[in-house]
C-alpha cells in the first residue's frame, strides 16, 4: 500500500490553514477507505517563517491529529525552497509526495487520480491548469505570455503546470542531485527524466486570505524559469549587437553620400534619438549579462536553500 504525504508550503497562511487541513483529512480519509493509501500517510505543513500564527495553527492541528505534521524553517525563503524543504523531508517518510498550494486553490480531485497513476508506474505526475478562470485576467495573460517566451528560449516545461504535482520517493532522490541555489522545479524537474504524465487540475478562488506571491516575487520567479535554463538571451544580446553594426555602417555609408552632395544637415534630433535608443539597448545588454553574473555569484557560495528550526511528528 502507499504511504503518500502532502506537502504544503505557508506563509502567513493562518486564515487557511484550518480549512485546508480539514478537506484534506476527508480525503486521505476517504481514500484510505478506498484502500488506494496506507492509514500513516500524512500531511506535512511546511511554515516558510510566517509572521502570523501560522506556526502555532500547524502546532495545534498536529495536537489534534497525528496525520499533521510541521515543519518550521528558520526564516521566509520563498515558495520554491520552502516545496523543497518539504519534498526532501517528506521523502524519507513516505512512497509518494504531493505539492500543493496552501490555499488549496488546485483541484483535490486530481489527488486520488495522481496516486493512481503513481499506482501505475509513474514516477512524476504534472497537475496540468486545464481551467483558471479564478485566476485574475492579469495573471493569465501574463502566464501565456511567459510560457511562450520560456518555449521561446528553450526551455522546457510543461505548459500551465504550476507546482501542483506527485513525485515518487525514487524522484524526489534524483532531484536532490541538483544543487541549485536559484530554484526553478519546474524546468528542473522534467530534467530528471523518469516516466511522467498529466492529469487535469481545475482552479479554484483561494478559500481565504490573499495571495502572497507580489509582482516582484512572480518577476523573480519568471526570470529564473528563463535564466536558469537557457543561455539564449546572451546569444540575442549577441545578434542584436551585430545587427546595430550593420545598421551604423548604412548609416556611414548614407553620411558620405550627404557629404559629399553638400546636403548634410546637422541633425539634432537623430543624434539625440540614436544617443538614446543605443544607451538603452547597451544598458539592457549590460543588464542581461548582469543577471547571469549574479547567478553565478550565488551559485558558487553554495548556501543552504533552508534551515529547519523545528519538526512535528517526524520518524
Ligand atoms: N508561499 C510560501 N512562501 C512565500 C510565498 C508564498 O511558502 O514566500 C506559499 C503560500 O503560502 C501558498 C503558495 O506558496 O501556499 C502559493 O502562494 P499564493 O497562493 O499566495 O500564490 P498565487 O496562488 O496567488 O500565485
Ligand atoms: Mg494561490
Amino acid at each position: 500500500m502507499i504511504k503518500l504525504a502532502i506537502v504544503l508550503p505557508c506563509y502567513n497562511e493562518e486564515e487557511v490553514l484550518r480549512e485546508s487541513a480539514r478537506r484534506l483529512a476527508g480525503l486521505l480519509g476517504q481514500m484510505e477507505a478506498d484502500g488506494r493509501i496506507s492509514p500513516d500517510s500524512f500531511m506535512l505543513f511546511v511554515n516558510d517563517g510566517s509572521r502570523d500564527a501560522t506556526w502555532d495553527i500547524i502546532a495545534a492541528l498536529h495536537a489534534a491529529d497525528k496525520r499533521v505534521r510541521g515543519l518550521n524553517l528558520a526564516r521566509n525563503v520563498g515558495h520554491q525552497a520552502a516545496i523543497m524543504a518539504g519534498m526532501m523531508t517528506a521523502k524519507d517518510w513516505a512512497d509518494a509526495v504531493i505539492t500543493i498550494d496552501a490555499d488549496l486553490q488546485d483541484d483535490l480531485k486530481a489527488i486520488p487520480k495522481m496516486v493512481d497513476e503513481f499506482a501505475r508506474g509513474y514516477d512524476i505526475v504534472y497537475g496540468v491548469k486545464v481551467q483558471r478562470t479564478a485566476d485574475p485576467l492579469l495573471k493569465r495573460l501574463s502566464a501565456v505570455a511567459f510560457y511562450k517566451l520560456q518555449a521561446r528560449m528553450g526551455v522546457e516545461s510543461v505548459y500551465n503546470h504550476a507546482d501542483f504535482r506527485l513525485m515518487s520517493r525514487r524522484a524526489l532522490q534524483m532531484l536532490s542531485g541538483y544543487k541549485e541555489t536559484n530554484l526553478y522545479l519546474r524546468g528542473l524537474i522534467p530534467l530528471i527524466g523518469l516516466d511522467s504524465t498529466t492529469v487535469p487540475d481545475v482552479i479554484s478562488e483561494r478559500c481565504a486570505g490573499h495571495s502572497k506571491y507580489t509582482l516582484a516575487k512572480m518577476l523573480s520567479l519568471a526570470l529564473d524559469g528563463i535564466t536558469s535554463f537557457s543561455v539564449k538571451p546572451i546569444y540575442c544580446i549577441l545578434w542584436l549587437g551585430l545587427a546595430f553594426i550593420l545598421v551604423s555602417l548604412g548609416i556611414a555609408v548614407y553620411v558620405v553620400h550627404a557629404i559629399m552632395a553638400g546636403t548634410a544637415v546637422p541633425g539634432w534630433s537623430s543624434l539625440i534619438l540614436s544617443v538614446w535608443f543605443v544607451g538603452g539597448v547597451v544598458l539592457l545588454s549590460v543588464g542581461v549579462v548582469g543577471a547571469y553574473i549574479g547567478k553565478i555569484y550565488k551559485e558558487v557560495k553554495r548556501r543552504p536553500l533552508y534551515n529547519i528550526k523545528e519538526v512535528l511528528g517526524g520518524e
